[in-house]
């Protein structure tokens, strides 16, 4: 083992070292990501448009495209110290695993209830709505991570928390919900027979099992119908990149305390908020021209949007509520076929990672599940660590680029992020150990048929 290099196996900050302030890439942008439009008129979204939607000072963030730092509210850093900082681990027993001469080192987020990294954002989103004196917060989810965490949060400051659950999720994630329900939540399997949009989908889909973009277009009408209620979002969207910066800060933080400089970063995409947070210093180092990195956003081959999406305007959610987004998009009727397990099922991609996927500043590659949960399987045997299915898809690809490195003998240094945990994805570990699992990708005529759907913006 590399143990002369004096780096130990979990590299601890102190609370002291963790960030004040959260950092907003957009700044460093020399090209800005397109603004978000009004669905009926095609002109950028004011902030008092969205006011009756979002809450207003996440919609201060969510536009201000030139402020580098947000310092981040003291109840919000006394609430983040409870779990965080998070360790970075050098991966050093993967790297002998694989004799390779590559360092491997990995942020992991599952050290908290809610399993993965959104707590981050979800505290910000409800510490934002309980100090304009909502009652509460409406939100969707699919496998029920974000659910998990908003309930945390709200729970937390006492505001009440409606939740949307995908339905297949619902039915098939119990634990889930109870996790939910044990915070406070209501949860509500979607699409519902509450809302206008959900009646609508049922008459057109009766038996569907809902769809992410459906259970947001219910969440959504449920806030702007409801006294006191705002809608909330745990990926996508430009604020929740924002408060995920603190993963980014911290990594680096505490890579520069060894003098360790990563070659290549690289993290799960699913809306987005992981990878744009875990980059985030070190692409505005990259925009600044102060240093170079690789950037590696990894989806699943079921649910392509960056590999094989259009960078184009499109709806966020099925029911065509929600402001248009330009985005690397698959269509936003998209949904991944049934056999796929492995979580990352959004249709879109943050405006600002979609952005800087087209500029040349990141790159994106596909993966498929089984070879995702031959990773995850693989690094839970030999770092301990049970994965999310979704963090799996960026232990494939780091344990890719550590195998080229043994190949060409290249000591480059790996950084990924490590979102979660998997221990409500067992269903899914169940269907890969029994063989169940196959690798279905969408074809080009499939994913032509979506692309023909997206809005005509001129
Ligand atoms: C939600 C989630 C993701 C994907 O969301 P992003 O916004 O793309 O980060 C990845 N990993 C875990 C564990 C999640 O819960």
């Amino acid at each position: 083992m590399k143990h002369e290099e004096k780096i130990p196996y979990k590299i601890y900050l102190e609370e002291s070292e963790m960030p004040r302030a959260w950092y907003n890439l957009r700044a460093d942008m020399k090209k800005k990501p397109a603004p978000l439009l009004n669905p009926a008129t095609h002109k950028p979204m004011k902030a008092e448009e969205l006011a009756g939607v979002f809450c207003d000072e996440l919609i201060e963030q969510e536009l201000d495209e030139d402020t580098a730092f947000f310092e981040i509210p003291e109840e919000i850093r006394n609430f983040y110290k409870m779990y965080r900082p998070s360790p970075l681990i050098r991966a050093y027993c993967l790297e002998e695993k694989l004799g390779t001469p590559a360092r491997i080192y990995y942020k992991f987020e599952g050290n908290n209830t809610s399993g993965s990294h959104k707590l981050n954002s979800a505290i910000a989103q409800a510490y934002y709505a309980k100090k304009q004196g909502l009652k509460g917060v409406t939100t969707e989810t699919g496998a029920g991570q974000w659910g998990t965490a908003l309930s945390m949060a709200c729970s937390y400051l006492g505001l009440d928390c409606k939740v949307y659950m995908v339905k297949c999720s619902y039915e098939q994630k119990p634990f889930r919900r109870e996790v939910m329900r044990t915070y406070g939540a209501s949860v509500t399997p979607s699409p519902s027979m509450e809302t206008e949009v959900g009646r609508k989908i049922l008459e057109k889909h009766p038996g569907t099992t809902g769809s992410l973009g459906c259970a947001i277009s219910e969440a959504v009408e449920k806030a702007v119908t409801s006294e006191g209620y705002r809608y909330v979002l745990g990926s996508v969207l430009n604020q929740v990149l924002l408060h995920q910066s603190v993963i980014g800060l911290e990594t680096k933080t505490a890579l520069d305390r060894y003098g360790v400089k990563p070659d290549i970063i690289i993290g799960c995409a699913g809306g987005g908020s992981n990878l744009g947070g875990l980059i985030a210093p070190f692409m505005g180092e990259k925009l600044r021209g102060e240093a170079d990195y690789r950037f590696i956003a990894v989806e699943p081959a079921s649910c392509p949007s960056l590999t094989r999406g259009v960078y184009a305007y499109d709806f966020c959610d099925t029911g065509m509520v929600c402001p248009l987004a330009k985005m690397y998009t698959l269509g936003s009727d998209f949904i991944p076929s049934a056999n796929h397990a492995g979580g990352l099922r959004y249709h879109g991609m943050s405006s600002i990672l979609s952005e800087l996927y087209d500029q040349g500043l990141m790159e994106a590659t596909s993966v498929k599940q089984t070879e995702v949960f031959e990773a995850a399987e693989y690094f839970a045997r030999i770092e301990g660590i049970l994965p999310a299915p979704e963090s799996a898809h960026a232990i494939r690809v780091a344990i890719d680029e550590a195998l080229r490195c043994k190949e060409t003998g290249e000591e480059k240094t790996i950084v990924f992020g490590l979102t979660g945990t998997g221990y409500f994805d067992m269903v899914a570990y169940e269907k890969f150990h029994d063989g169940m699992m196959n690798d279905y990708i969408p074809t080009d005529e499939e994913l032509a048929a979506y692309r023909a759907k997206l809005p005509k913006i001129e």
